[in-house]
């Protein structure tokens, strides 16, 4: 019996916040991204087994990690300024 198994990686956008970048200088918005590593059987994506956040410039692509802490520091801060 043959069992095809692995991991994929997904990634989704939680968050938008506009600032001047680190390494480009440049005001410009910023993603926030989500990066969950899945489990996968048969190609079915199953579970998540680690989870990382990053900050991307979305003029230069340079990405800084966050901790989840500050993730949701960066989600109340955009729910502020709105
Ligand atoms: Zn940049």
């Amino acid at each position: 019996m043959l069992v095809v198994y692995g991991h994929r990686i997904t990634e989704s956008t939680v968050n938008v916040v506009s600032f001047v970048c680190g390494y480009c200088n440049v005001r410009a918005p910023q993603e926030v991204v989500q990066r969950s590593n899945r489990f996968t059987l048969i190609f079915i994506p199953l579970f998540a087994f680690s989870t990382t956040y990053a900050n991307r410039c979305t003029n230069c692509a340079a990405e800084t990690v966050l901790t989840p802490e500050q993730t949701r520091h960066s989600i109340v801060w955009a729910e502020n300024r709105r």
